[in-house]
């Protein structure tokens, strides 16, 4: 049976089932990656982070286990966070979304889909956590986006530049590699560019040189035009979030004074919002552009 002979719906629902376990795995990386003491195969049993009791195989099911667990481990009570079936829920959709959508194309394109998804969704959690982007994720993509530009040109179908270099054909290596290139360039140029002028201006750090080579690998694998794109998406979303937590800070801050009876100034208050409210990571924002491009670009091509 053809991949492709399956319908849309079937596909979806095995690429979902699938990325739930995967989810399980991400939520591993994601919990190893940063500490310097692990990694993804050592230890090779999972553990409670809090009582180290070994997790066994039907308490490690994704999503059900939390469920019949009631998110508390068996053996000291710790209340595993809703993170961990919240990852395995998103990487299925994201999976089966793919899956779903990826009705005309090559199965190797929706597989390099599936692992950059994968990828971005560690990114996200890891610098949620550490306000840190792993290498294994940006290097990784630096490194995987030439390869797959020479194995499968077809991933830049849609890439303007791949099409106008190939005479409107099928897809050519090179033409997809010079693709790959310039995205890499215009994607970490560009965050490398406001890092810089940041810099320049506040004389502090203004941009994680994580977030330029995640964008750095993550523009080779969309090309040049879906990583502005993508860069723009993840400036409007970081500029909502942004917006958002500061009146959430805002909030907590005056509830506070209220609280205590005093008498703060609500400008002092908005300052101390502004401040701490500030400091969020810019990565997730930046994998949440990438996906989006990555899964429909021409539905944004079209909307820009
Ligand atoms: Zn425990």
């Amino acid at each position: 049976m053809n991949w492709y002979e399956l319908p849309d719906v079937g596909r979806a629902v095995v690429a979902g089932v699938f990325g739930l376990f995967v989810g399980s795995f991400l939520n591993v990386a994601i919990y190893r990656l940063p500490r310097d003491d692990m990694s993804v195969s050592n230890p090779k049993r999972s553990q409670c982070p809090s009582c180290k009791r070994p997790i066994r195989w039907y308490e490690n099911l994704p999503v059900l286990s939390w469920v019949f667990l009631l998110g508390r481990c068996r053996g000291c009570g710790w209340r595993i966070p809703w993170r961990y079936p919240l990852v395995e829920l998103l990487t299925a959709a994201l999976w089966a979304f793919a899956a779903w959508r990826s009705a005309p194309a090559h199965w190797g394109v929706l597989l390099v889909q599936l692992l950059v998804l994968a990828g971005l969704v560690v990114a996200t959690f890891v610098d949620f956590d550490c306000f840190e982007i792993p290498d294994e994720v940006s290097i990784g993509g630096i490194v995987l986006a030439p390869v797959v530009a020479l194995i499968l040109p077809e991933i830049h179908a849609d890439t303007v530049l791949a099409v106008h270099l190939s005479h409107g054909g099928a897809i050519e290596r090179w033409p997809a590699l010079v693709a790959t290139v310039v995205g890499m360039a215009v994607g970490g140029g560009i965050l490398w560019g406001i890092g810089w002028i940041g810099e320049k201006i506040y004389g502090r750090e203004a941009m994680g040189f994580g977030d330029v080579k995640l964008m750095c690998g993550g523009g080779g694998l969309v090309g040049p035009g879906g990583t502005l794109a993508a860069l723009l998406i993840a400036s409007l979303a970081a500029s909502i979030v942004g917006v958002a937590n500061i009146l959430r800070v805002l909030w907590i801050v005056r509830a506070r004074v209220r609280r205590r009876g005093t008498s703060r100034p609500f400008r002092r208050s908005l300052h101390t919002a502004r401040i701490v409210g500030r400091y969020l990571p810019f990565g997730p924002y930046l994998a949440l552009g990438i996906g989006i491009v990555l899964l429909a670009w021409n539905d944004v091509r079209a909307w820009f």
